[in-house]
């Protein structure tokens, strides 16, 4: 028997969440509207409210200052905090971060977690992810990477150019992906290595990432044996432990949003008339509704169920894969409705439906566009059944 009743005190923890990110997060989205170049500070500010509420940290074990939740809970948490774009920022459960700790913790050695690790879980600084290479390197297909690491005596230099960083410019450091003569390989780069340098802030549809999407360049970036993270040549191996558990917590934050706009749309066609109802009471107004309440709830429990997978040690590729591409689709098509439902108002900065709108864009295309996952799920599939086949 199913049991997807949360426990007590999960229960208590979602509800304490949803109040903060109503009455502390939200009413600071304006400011941040208003002057962008204050989120940085505001992100500060509202970490300190978070750490007061006992909120911080949701997926950090409790012997680093967090609130150790397994990814069940943390689907409940993630999902409320992400009510608010600065939800996440709030609570130190966003992307970069969130990925990039997951990963230091599991692989990273004792001076690494001391290191990296620990400030970030503290919410004392920020990270980013190299990964990304413009033409002809890695994009959707990792195998393209470009970017090498040299051996240089007992350390490493790296050169390579990346781009769409998010969160590079203002880091303290960037887990970068480079070739070497054994294989990709994940190393540590302080952001004041001289040899680390952003080139370029991308201008892109969204704007609320603490640091932007960044083009950045390692020319001659010099770092000492311990700059690698695990084990040399696992670095596709690491890419999928990151990013597994990292588009599933995208899926939790981003469901956050669409629940958000649905909420905001049935207020609005709650109060305002045509041809002499209210638009709530037009069937084509219900549909819509319904269709997003239906969507949201399939993406739930998809969300759910990887989560599950994750809880029991699996790694959940094909699960996460499914739930990303479900949910990266679903939650565009529910902010999108919303938009429609709300008229003019909805293209308007009155409401956040139309930040919302440009934020969740990405979403179909960062940690693995819709089209390369369900290449990837269907490759599985056929080869599994031509496996039975053959038997
Ligand atoms: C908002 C945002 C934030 C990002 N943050 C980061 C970050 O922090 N770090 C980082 O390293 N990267 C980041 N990225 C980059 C992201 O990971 C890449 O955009 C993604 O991997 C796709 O690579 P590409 O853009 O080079 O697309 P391309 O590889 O050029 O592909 C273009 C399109 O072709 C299609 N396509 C590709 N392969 C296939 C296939 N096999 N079958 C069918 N269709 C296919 C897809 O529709 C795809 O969108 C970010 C991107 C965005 C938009």
């Amino acid at each position: 028997m199913l049991d997807f009743s949360p426990s007590p005190e999960t229960e208590a923890l979602v509800a304490r969440t949803r109040q903060f990110v109503e009455e502390v997060v939200i009413p600071r989205e304006a400011e941040v509207a208003s002057e962008p170049h204050r989120l940085e500070s505001i992100r500060g500010e509202l970490q300190q409210a978070a750490r007061e509420a006992e909120l911080f940290a949701p997926r950090v074990p409790r012997d680093h200052g967090g609130l150790g939740l397994n990814w069940r809970d943390s689907a409940l948490v993630f999902e409320t905090a992400g009510r608010s774009l600065l939800g996440p920022q709030a609570l130190n459960c966003a992307a970069p971060d969130e990925g990039n700790m997951h990963l230091l913790h599991a692989v990273g050695s004792a001076a690494q977690q001391a290191r990296y690790y620990a400030p970030l879980a503290r919410g004392q600084v920020r990270s980013a992810f190299a990964m990304t290479e413009p033409a002809p390197g890695a994009g959707s297909d990792p195998s393209m990477l470009s970017t090498r690491a040299e051996r240089d005596g007992d350390g490493w230099v790296i050169n390579g150019d990346k781009w769409f960083i998010s969160g590079a410019d203002g880091a303290a450091f960037a887990i970068c992906m480079a070739r070497t003569d054994d294989g990709p390989t994940m190393f540590l780069v302080d952001a004041d290595n001289p040899g680390f340098e952003i080139t370029a802030l991308t201008p892109t549809l969204d704007h609320a990432f603490p640091g932007g999407h960044c083009e950045v360049r390692f020319a001659d970036c010099k770092v000492g044996a311990d700059a690698v993270l695990g084990e040399i040549g696992k670095g596709y191996d690491y890419a999928q432990l990151r990013l597994g558990p990292g588009r599933l917590t995208h899926c939790m934050r981003w469901l956050g949003i669409a629940g958000r706009a649905l909420d905001i749309a049935m207020d609005y066609v709650n109060q305002r008339e045509s041809f002499k109802k209210r638009l709530a009471q037009h069937q084509e107004m219900q549909r819509l509704v319904a269709e997003s309440a239906i969507e949201m709830h399939a993406s739930r429990l998809m969300i759910w169920q990887a989560a599950w997978c994750l809880d029991r040690g699996e790694k959940a590729l094909h699960e996460t894969s499914m739930t990303k591409v479900f949910v990266a689709e679903a939650v565009n098509r529910v902010v999108d409705r919303a938009l429609q439902m709300c008229g003019a108002r909805g293209i308007s900065e009155y409401l956040p439906l139309a930040n919302f709108y440009r934020e969740i864009r990405g979403f179909r295309i960062y940690d693995g566009a819709t089209e390369v996952h369900r290449a990837s799920i269907g490759i599985r599939l056929l080869r599994e059944a031509a496996k039975r086949s053959d038997t």
